[in-house]
């Protein structure tokens, strides 16, 4: 999706960042001052407790009334769901409004932790005049849909009530060779299923993307708005234990059919298709991941290289066939 998070650290992304020789942004400052994102939490009056693997707090942002935000089990990511947030603590600061610009948010991640920032730091840093360019701000702004857009969704979300009611799923289901109770069960919560211009959608938290007919090109549309983490992704919860992370909705589908999701201890989502992105992978730290990919060439590839971007974060990645293969 965006490779904004690798790209605020580049120096060449910033203003001037020398000490002597040396670029201050390699000498570790920055990550210790991730790891302390909790801290940085507690004197932003976020309140977190401990829920399994995770801390947990009432959402800073919107108004929440069971605790939506999480910090990650690394500690050093964290993310609320109903806002479409997650980052590091240099993210938390901009989302907050407390900077616009990443070396703002340095600043003001360095003010609040007493932290003390060298001269390249100090100078070049929180003041920047030279603005990245816009192309490579942009995905730092969240991503939000417009009301039209959010209707949409609304309007996608009834009628697959209304169809599934009405047994007019039922032969959408057959075509996916699956029992529909199992479309019942993934139409629940803020992923979904979706009933739009007589098609299936997959409803994402923020986007509808669409089932074209078989045999037609492309496959699948994006009728408003986009993935910005996988399809589903809100059911890993804190005691998820293994994620079943497929390379299509549909293939999510079948594991559910499959009975993955039945003890509440795993949960199966979606990449979507081969676009899976590296700014994902933080989320499934702590947990056992198990890549149910095609075993095709493309699907092949995929997989590897999200399995290199998952280790480091998760505890255990498996490749396994899925029950197609
Ligand atoms: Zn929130």
């Amino acid at each position: 999706m965006t490779d904004a998070g690798r790209n605020q650290e580049r120096p060449n992304n910033t203003a001037p960042a020398e000490v002597g020789k040396r670029n201050v942004f390699d000498d570790g400052t920055l990550e210790a001052m991730r790891c302390r994102l909790p801290e940085y939490l507690a004197a932003r009056g976020v309140e977190l407790t401990r829920q399994g693997a995770r801390l947990v707090a009432r959402c800073p942002v919107h108004d929440d009334t069971s605790p939506s935000f999480a910090v990650f089990p690394n500690g050093k990511n964290c993310g609320c769901f109903p806002c479409d947030f997650q980052g590091d603590v240099f993210a938390v600061s901009q989302w907050l409004g407390r900077a616009s610009t990443f070396p703002e948010a340095v600043a003001d991640v360095a003010a609040t932790l007493g932290v003390y920032l060298s001269q390249g730091h100090a100078q070049g840093q929180p003041r920047a005049p030279q603005a990245p360019p816009r192309a490579e701000r942009e995905p730092e702004v969240p991503f939000t849909l417009s009301p039209g857009d959010r209707q949409k969704i609304h309007a996608a979300r009834l009628a697959f009530s209304d169809a599934f009611d009405a047994g007019g799923i039922d032969p959408e289901a057959a075509k996916l060779g699956l029992p529909p109770w199992v479309l019942r069960w993934a139409a629940m919560g803020e992923s979904g299923l979706g009933w739009w211009r007589g098609r299936l959608a997959y409803i994402y938290p923020q986007g509808l993307k669409l089932r074209n007919p078989a045999g037609h090109e492309p496959r699948f549309q994006w009728e408003c708005g986009r993935a910005l983490a996988p399809w589903r992704f809100e059911w890993v919860r804190p005691e998820t234990q293994t994620v079943f992370l497929s390379e299509g909705e549909s293939d999510t589908l079948a594991l559910i059919a499959a009975g993955l999701e039945a003890d509440g201890t795993a949960a199966c989502v979606a990449a979507p298709g081969t676009n899976f992105s590296r700014e994902w992978a933080p989320m499934f730290a702590g947990r056992k991941v198990v890549l149910c990919f095609d075993s095709d060439p493309p699907g092949m590839t995929a997989a590897a290289k999200v399995a290199g971007w998952l280790a480091g974060h998760a505890t255990e990645i498996l490749t396994w066939k899925g029950p197609r293969a």
